[in-house]
């Protein structure tokens, strides 16, 4: 189904030598300087047709575009993670970007929740969930009256996993990503992949209409995909699922890289109070034995392998795989893989950003996109690529720990702040008995669910009492605030209308999260350092609009990209258009995000 048939955009080499002929018209003073920086690297200036015919097209060939656009996403890479840890850095990982890349120090998220799958959304939509809808990792459907993933898809059937198992599509995408259009433009020709261990992770990164999406079963330690795309997986997948790619790791030893006191100096002790010291399967403590506390490989095991860094090494095994099976990068219709290392959050949410297993787990990261980036440069060539690095958001350190350090950390009560609201609620519409007068059901049925920190109403509830909804949304919104820890709250009547300040981060960001169709009525922000939690829980978690969440690298790495670290103030929602520009094509449907033009080896046309 996915098929493009819709495609009117011509033919990217059409439209260069439809350039070349202009150029050579127009005389190449002007268009030179335009279309080209006449301090490239590799090249000087497009070369006249009449000049191109004289020269020897093997070893003067026109200037191409990147031929394969590497987008690498570490789920719940902070920023402050370069800062901190980047001396430790090889030459070649993380090392090589930073040294050889554009990169920006205040790059930041404008939206609420920070959570994976609008953090992947946006990357490629270059937009934030109100323009590409993807509000949530899951979310309440007042369709279908129950919650619904960003990739849930009960049409589509999982393709090399178990039997019956859900699958996932793009479908619930509102908006095109860089790789749609690229497809586009050429035709299908493009080749745009998505791998992850998560399936919003593989799949919002390439679109709806990517080639795949590949993503990690933790039932049966094979990657597995969608019929969305196809009927049968390709047979690279299929090989590369027959060497029981998890079961290598089984029983491995995660030890860390560098001495312990490296490790306590930058991110304290081994086994402090606050972290989560997690399953019978495993401690809190180095080594982890990455086992899940089963004797051979099986579910136990493959549910317990995404926590630990061996998880990305095997999906760097895989997109090698994906790039020799599909030939990636290997003509000019350029090709999209984006890789989103997932082990990262797993860790981060049991022990936290301070811990030494993040820092480790960082470490190990940059070692692991070394081979990677050495790979594409050996098979595709790096002056053909064009490397995007970031994260789809932060992460909060661990309430416990930062209430250890005075700051205001702390777990909100979810049930107790409900009870408030709905307390409220009956008071000034059921006189307090949660009954209403006329017999009709408890006004406790007004409150539907509550998701991603939002209230969802039963509409259908309020209209049959004709309920005013500004009023009860501003009711509810006041109970909340009456609970220990919250700051603020936004109703549905107050974002639909636009009455809130774009110069107000915190509204801005609430604004840009909000979706009429899928959004709550009223959104709930905690104070910084406190979300929703019980007092039992552990660990942290990300979501809230404050920097610790929103704050991500950002690097653009390519041939046509200057060098340097950049100050301006910057968004994820920025690559996609950046790439766009570099690509010289059509940037997403709702593109947001600007080109950071900066960093861009084009000079203005002034
Ligand atoms: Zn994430
Ligand atoms: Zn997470």
């Amino acid at each position: 189904m996915r098929t493009t048939n819709i495609c009117f955009a011509p033919h990217l080499s059409v439209f260069a030598l439809t350039l070349l002929i202009i150029v050579s018209l127009v005389g190449r003073s002007t268009a030179q300087q335009h279309y080209l920086p006449d301090h490239h690297p590799h090249r000087h200036y497009l070369p006249t047709v009449s000049e191109q015919s004289s020269l020897n097209p093997k070893t003067n060939s026109p200037p191409t575009r990147p031929r394969l656009v590497l987008l690498i996403v570490v789920d719940q890479f902070r920023y402050d993670y370069l800062e901190r840890f980047g001396d430790l850095f090889v030459a070649k990982g993380l090392g090589r970007l930073m040294r050889e890349g554009a990169w920006w120090t205040s790059a930041a998220y404008d939206h609420m929740p920070t959570s994976t799958a609008p953090g992947h959304a946006t990357l490629m939509t270059g937009t934030w969930p109100a323009e590409n809808g993807i509000i949530g990792n899951e979310w309440f459907d007042r369709e279908t009256g129950s919650s619904v993933t960003s990739v849930s898809d009960t049409a589509a059937k999982l393709l090399g996993g178990e039997e019956g198992a859900k699958a996932a599509s793009p479908r619930r995408m509102l908006a095109s990503t860089l790789g749609d259009e690229l497809r586009l433009a050429t035709q299908g020709r493009s080749k745009v992949i998505g791998i992850s261990v998560k399936d919003r992770g593989a799949i919002l990164t390439a679109g709806r209409g990517a080639t795949a999406a590949y993503w990690f079963s933790a039932k049966t330690g094979q990657v597995v995909s969608s019929d969305y795309y196809f009927n049968q997986l390709p047979q690279w997948v299929t090989s590369f699922n027959n060497t029981r790619p998890a079961d290598k790791y089984f029983g491995a030893r995660w030890e860390r890289l560098l001495p312990e006191a490296e490790y306590t100096r930058r991110a304290g002790p081994d086994a402090p109070s606050w972290e989560k010291t997690g399953t019978s399967k495993d401690t809190n403590t180095f080594p982890h034995i990455i086992s899940g506390g089963a004797s051979a490989p099986g579910p136990a095991f493959y549910d317990e392998l995404p926590s630990s860094p061996f998880a990305n090494d095997l999906l760097i095994s895989f997109a090698e795989q994906a790039i020799a099976g599909e030939l990636l990068g290997q003509d000019d219709d350029a090709d999209v893989l984006s890789l989103s290392l997932s082990a990262n959050d797993y860790v981060g949410h049991r022990f936290g950003p301070y811990s030494q297993e993040a820092m480790d787990i960082t470490l190990r990261t940059d070692r692991q996109i070394a081979a990677l980036l050495d790979y594409v440069d050996a098979r595709v060539g790096l002056r053909n690529t064009v490397v995007a690095f970031t994260a789809d958001h932060g992460v909060a350190p661990i309430p416990e720990h930062a209430a250890a350090v005075n700051l205001p950390g702390g777990r909100v009560k979810t049930s107790a702040m409900l009870e408030a609201v709905r307390a409220r609620i009956n008071a000034r519409y059921a006189g307090g008995s949660g009954e209403l007068q006329n017999g009709a059901p408890s006004a406790r049925d007004y409150v539907q669910s509550f998701s991603n920190g939002q209230i969802y109403f039963n509409t259908a509830a309020l209209m049959r009492d004709r309920i005013n909804r500004e009023e009860i949304e501003r009711i509810a919104g006041e109970a909340a605030m009456t609970t220990l820890g919250i700051a603020r709250y936004f109703t549905r009547t107050q974002l639909e209308a636009g009455r809130v300040s774009t110069t107000d981060p915190v509204a801005r960001r609430v604004l840009h999260g909000f979706h009429p169709q899928r959004s709550g009525d009223v959104v709930i922000v905690c104070e910084p350092f406190k979300f929703f939690g019980e007092s039992s829980a552990t660990g942290t978690t990300h979501g809230s609009p404050y920097s610790y969440d929103t704050h991500v690298p950002l690097i653009i790495m390519g041939s046509e990209v200057k060098a340097g670290r950049y100050r301006e103030a910057a968004s994820p929602a920025d690559i996609a258009p950046t790439l766009a520009a570099l690509l010289r094509m059509q940037p997403p449907s709702n593109a947001t995000g600007r080109v950071l033009l900066e960093s861009l080896n084009v000079k203005s046309d002034k």
